[in-house]
């Protein structure tokens, strides 16, 4: 049986908020999960019949909402969902959130937010009825982005502990990585290596955090170099819906794996993104098939696992 007798989880909105005890739960129920799912699917199917998840999407998603979505219909629950609540929903009418929030929560035994604007996630948590999952808010964090990255970490390399991982790209806008640098400050010894254009780089409130949880940090670290020594290249997306036209023009094609870069990739090394990529990663499909160093579609088919098991966690009786 999954998570009996266990304090109850309230609302996520910050990576911190997932500590290595609830990750490590989490990701062996994950692993149990994905085998039911393999064999005996209907099993699943009994463990949140009658509970309802609303989605209140008002960014773009794919990943974060599917998963969710799937993840709560295989668990034998119900779905209402705003896939662009901007448009959609009463927010269109000049509703404030915290009033949509009132309402959704007195129709759903969660909510699962995504938001143009950094902070929303934690309105949406005090005023909500029922636990609010951060599915990202702004440029501010995506914490089950997070704990789906920790998990691949850890199918992928096999440990949570010593190791060497790059952070490429837009480590300013992009929510994914810093939310993923609140959980490898948990961990020890870690090695992060930082390579962003100079207007890209990640917070100094972010660096000195991890400092001074003792995460070695390189920042400005040469691409190419940390291509050859990671054992996680951890590319990203400029975040082009959060910047201004000159500013993305002038920091894109930068930092491009293709097939000469992937060649500097050791062979137990693994590539992960959050997705979706486009012009960072440029390899043919064939490759990204059947290379073993290429996580990322892995990385997005355990969202689902982890999220299932967090559903459960959060809505069990
Ligand atoms: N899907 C991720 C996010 O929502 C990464 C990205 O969009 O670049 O933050």
């Amino acid at each position: 049986m999954f998570f009996t007798k266990r304090p109850k989880l309230e609302s996520i909105v910050d990576a911190n908020q997932l500590n290595p005890e609830l990750l490590s739960r989490l990701f062996s129920d994950a692993d149990k999960i994905r085998r039911t799912e393999a064999h005996r699917p209907g099993k699943n199917r009994k463990l949140l019949k009658g509970k309802v998840m609303a989605t209140l999407f008002y960014e773009p998603s794919t990943r974060t909402r599917f998963s969710f979505e799937s993840a709560m219909l295989k668990l034998g629950g119900s779905v209402i969902s705003s896939e662009n609540a901007g448009e959609f929903s009463s927010a269109a009418k000049g509703e404030k959130l915290e009033d949509t929030i009132r309402v959704v929560s007195s129709y759903a035994d969660c909510i699962i937010i995504r938001h143009r604007e950094d902070g929303a996630a934690a309105v949406a948590a005090a005023v909500s009825n029922v636990p609010v999952i951060n599915g990202g808010d702004g440029k501010s964090q995506h914490p089950t982005q997070a704990m789906l990255d920790m998990y691949t970490i850890k199918t992928e390399l096999g440990r949570l502990d010593n190791f060497r991982i790059t952070m490429v790209g837009d480590l300013a806008y992009g929510r994914t990585v810093k939310s993923l640098a609140l959980l490898l400050a948990q961990r020890k010894g870690i090695e992060l290596l930082l390579v962003a254009p100079d207007s890209l780089r990640m917070d100094r409130g972010t660096v000195s955090y991890l400092r001074s949880k003792s995460v070695k940090v390189t920042e400005d670290a040469d691409f190419e170099g940390a291509l050859k020594k990671s054992d996680i290249i951890y590319m990203t997306r400029l975040q082009k819906e959060r910047m201004a036209k000159d500013e993305y023009d002038a920091s894109k094609s930068l930092y491009i794996i293709d097939e000469g870069r992937l060649s500097l990739v050791s062979p137990s090394a693994r590539i992960m993104h959050p997705l979706p990529h486009v012009e960072e990663i440029d390899l043919p499909i064939s490759v990204e098939k059947e290379d073993k160093r290429v996580a990322y579609f892995r990385q997005a088919e355990n969202g689902l696992y982890v999220r299932m098991a967090l559903l459960i966690e959060l809505l069990r009786k």
